[in-house]
């Protein structure tokens, strides 16, 4: 008896669809890669429901006779590559011919195209796989394609889905990036009702990252650019001391197109080691161009990974360039014009974000004493501290051993708890900027911005829209500075804008806390260690930070015993 069928073509297109489309974010990459493929220089993205209700991609492309409208939509059909030689010299993002396939086997979809030299457009609407409706239509130059329903005959697929923002969030992500691959291209987005942005044509990177990112962000940047034969690294990446407290915004392009990539990442992180603090990061906007033949980008379904050839030289090819261009900047003071007579801006360095602890905290007045003092006392009950190893761990000792505990981790903890105190009685303690600061926010700042805005409220935080990407940081926590406010309401925007419903109060309250916590590398005196130790210890968790990170690590005395080979 045989066991094995064949499966009908209707189910293995759906699991083959499933490969390249997981999320609205990957119709729409597809939609737009394929516009840019077809020379479109305006692009608009509009949405529904983040995606999940509609996807419409309209473009000013060459658009597709009717015999091609039909065609597009059959499995590996891709006008793109022809010959298996073809494939060592891909130059467009598009090449499998299998995403409008795998699109709509799993939506409701309405192609709209017309060709520049022909006076009738074709209109064609799919279910599934099949035709509902084939028509002539007027129709300007250029294609539109409508995605419905995403995933409606697939409803496993469609639970794995996040909240509207959450999507939207992931496709004005990946707009962003290209965007910035195509500065010539106007691309326009909209969700509802709502423009989220609209970027122009702009001759250069420079332009649209200043578009998406503002002045600020773009003002802290140098420009890369060399050339050696074939190879070459071009973009911009950041000024020293300028830097960021994470790697999220390195983003590399390998022959144009945004990619994940290791080698990349540690080639840049490696060559400004030198040149930042501990925790601080550059911001990159970096092109790599290669020959074809020394890059596979055949090896993700949606080609958002690729393989050298050789790794080896390309970290050394990126390193050396950008360590070069660092030296060379650092040397040179200013590169853009506008800002040669004042000084760089200064970076938020980890000191100004922390309330100090003690004496001098309380002299500053800066902070209501009673929340984030630690008084300094005689004695601390019970848990024994001997002193301060690397400036990074309190060396401490109880009945059973040594403890090695983190110091930024465990003020952590405590801030942790205090805050959600705070917000439990909802009483954090605000106040009214007397000059509002003004922000710049990404658009997908915003996103999370709007996403966010009654949590962020709660913890004291309200912005007002100012036009623009700009926005007024209007009230704020007492506990922070002007300057320390922006820059944590800045960090929470990023983190609690990836974090699900469920968890995201408690990501704000461990940001705030993390970004008011004492930093590792800084000089503790024992007094002040004590009594940290000891509220420490009053937590409901002192051994787990709120991040989940390990706080303390203990040497058991019998441990020590065994080593010194006193052990019986
Ligand atoms: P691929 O991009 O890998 O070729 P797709 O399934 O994405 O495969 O698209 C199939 C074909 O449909 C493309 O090769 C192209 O000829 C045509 N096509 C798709 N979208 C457009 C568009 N926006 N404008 C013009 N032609 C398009
Ligand atoms: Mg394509």
């Amino acid at each position: 008896m045989s066991r094995i069928k064949k499966l009908p073509e209707e189910i293995s297109r759906k699991i083959a669809a499933g490969e390249v489309i997981e999320r609205p974010s990957s119709v729409v990459k597809e939609l737009v890669e394929n516009s840019l493929d077809a020379g479109a220089t305006d692009i608009r993205v509009e949405l529904l429901m983040g995606g999940k209700g509609l996807i419409r991609v309209t473009d000013n492309g060459h658009g597709m006779s009717l015999v091609d409208a039909r065609l597009c939509f059959e499995s590996h059909s891709t006008s793109k590559i022809s010959r298996e030689e073809d494939l060592d010299r891909i130059t467009t993002l598009g090449f499998r011919g299998e995403a409008l396939p795998s699109i709509a086997a799993v939506s409701r979809v309405v192609l709209k195209t017309a060709e520049p030299e022909s006076s009738q457009g074709t209109l064609l609407e799919k279910e599934g796989i099949e035709v509902l409706k084939e028509a002539d239509i007027a129709f300007p130059p250029g294609t539109s394609l409508e995605v419905k329903d995403l995933f409606f005959n697939l409803p496993a697929r469609k639970k794995f889905l996040r909240s509207e923002r959450a999507e939207l969030s992931r496709i004005v992500k990946y707009l962003t990036y290209a965007a910035l691959t195509r500065p010539g291209v106007r691309f326009t987005l909209t969700h509802g009702t709502r423009k989220v942005f609209d970027y122009p044509p702009v001759s250069q990177l420079k332009e649209r990252i200043f578009q998406i990112y503002g002045k600020t962000l773009l003002e802290g940047l140098l420009e890369i650019d060399h050339q050696e034969g074939e190879h070459s690294l071009y973009g911009f990446t950041s000024r020293p001391p300028t830097a960021r407290g994470d790697k999220k915004l390195q983003i590399f392009f390998v022959n144009d197109r945004p990619v994940r990539d290791n080698t990349l990442q540690a080639a840049l992180n490696q060559a400004y080691k030198p040149f930042l603090e501990k925790n601080q990061f550059a911001a990159a906007f970096l092109f790599l161009n290669l020959p074809f033949s020394e890059v596979d980008v055949n090896v993700h379904p949606a080609k958002t990974e690729v393989r050298f050839r050789d790794a080896r030289s390309v970290f050394s090819f990126v390193y050396r360039n950008i360590e070069q261009a660092l030296l060379k900047a650092m040397g040179v003071k200013e590169v853009y014009p506008e800002s040669q007579q004042q000084a760089p801006p200064p970076p938020v360095v980890a000191e100004e974000l922390r309330p100090a602890l003690g004496k001098e905290f309380v002299e500053s007045q800066r902070y209501p004493p009673e929340l984030f003092t630690f008084p300094v006392r005689e004695k601390t009950a019970g848990p024994q501290v001997l002193g301060q190893y690397l400036k990074f761990y309190i060396i401490a000792a109880d009945k059973e051993g040594i403890l090695i505990i983190d110091q930024h981790n465990a003020h952590e903890r405590v801030l942790f708890e205090q805050y959600t105190a705070l917000d439990q009685e909802q009483a954090w303690p605000r106040k009214l900027a007397l000059h509002p600061p003004l922000l710049e926010l990404s658009p997908d700042q915003v996103v999370s911005l709007e996403e966010n805005r009654m949590l962020l409220e709660e913890a004291g935080f309200q912005v007002d829209a100012m036009g623009g990407a700009s926005y007024a940081l209007k009230e704020y926590p007492d506990i922070l500075s002007e300057k320390e406010a922006q820059g944590v309401f800045l960090a929470l925007l990023e983190d609690v804008g990836q974090e699900k419903i469920d968890k995201k109060k408690h990501r704000l309250l461990a940001t705030m806390a993390c970004k008011t916590a004492i930093k590792a590398g800084e000089e503790l005196a024992l007094s002040k260690m004590a009594y940290l130790v000891e509220e420490l210890f009053k937590t409901s968790n002192p051994a787990l930070c709120p991040h989940g990170r390990p706080i303390i690590v203990r040497i058991s005395q019998k441990e020590i015993e065994k080593g010194l080979g006193r052990h019986k």
